[in-house]
């Protein structure tokens, strides 16, 4: 596809954020924009990472099983999160199932991230599984284990 000068600036021709090696467009892009779904786990892992970078607050919410907290506020919690905690890097410890054959898996994850100066890092285990356990479903994010 042929771009506008200066269009190269834009986010979809940088690095994406899940540090997978391509580009944000060929990577969790078509994912966020609902144009492709997650294959495995660890893709939705990677693709939820993305969102929290550029904060996709809609696509986090889409790809999370229903929450208790009540959507109006999971919301407001997810752009206040997405806009205090800047993320840094992404490093896929060990990933269990979850594959395209498969109705779970855990991704185990270190993801560095800034906020207010400092930097950390959060180490997570997290449960993935197809939406109503059905091999043609979804990928969602349950929970941290
Ligand atoms: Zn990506």
């Amino acid at each position: 596809m042929a771009r506008a000068a200066g269009f190269g600036s834009s986010k979809s021709t940088k690095p994406c954020p899940c540090l997978s090696g391509g580009s944000y467009e060929i990577c969790c892009e078509p994912l966020h924009r609902g144009e492709q779904q997650a294959a495995t786990a660890e893709q939705l892992m990677r693709s939820r990472y993305s969102a929290f970078a550029f904060a996709e607050v809609d696509y986090l919410i889409a790809t999370h099983s229903a929450s208790e907290t009540p959507m109006a506020r999971h919301r407001k919690e997810l752009h206040e999160s997405c806009h205090e905690m800047r993320w840094l890097k992404l490093k896929i410890m060990a990933v269990q199932a979850g594959g395209v054959d498969d109705l779970e898996g855990t991704v185990a994850f270190e993801a560095t991230y800034q906020a207010g100066g400092q930097r950390s890092v959060m180490k997570e285990l997290s449960l993935f599984q197809r939406r109503d356990r059905d091999c043609k479903g979804d990928w969602l994010y349950i929970k941290a284990l």
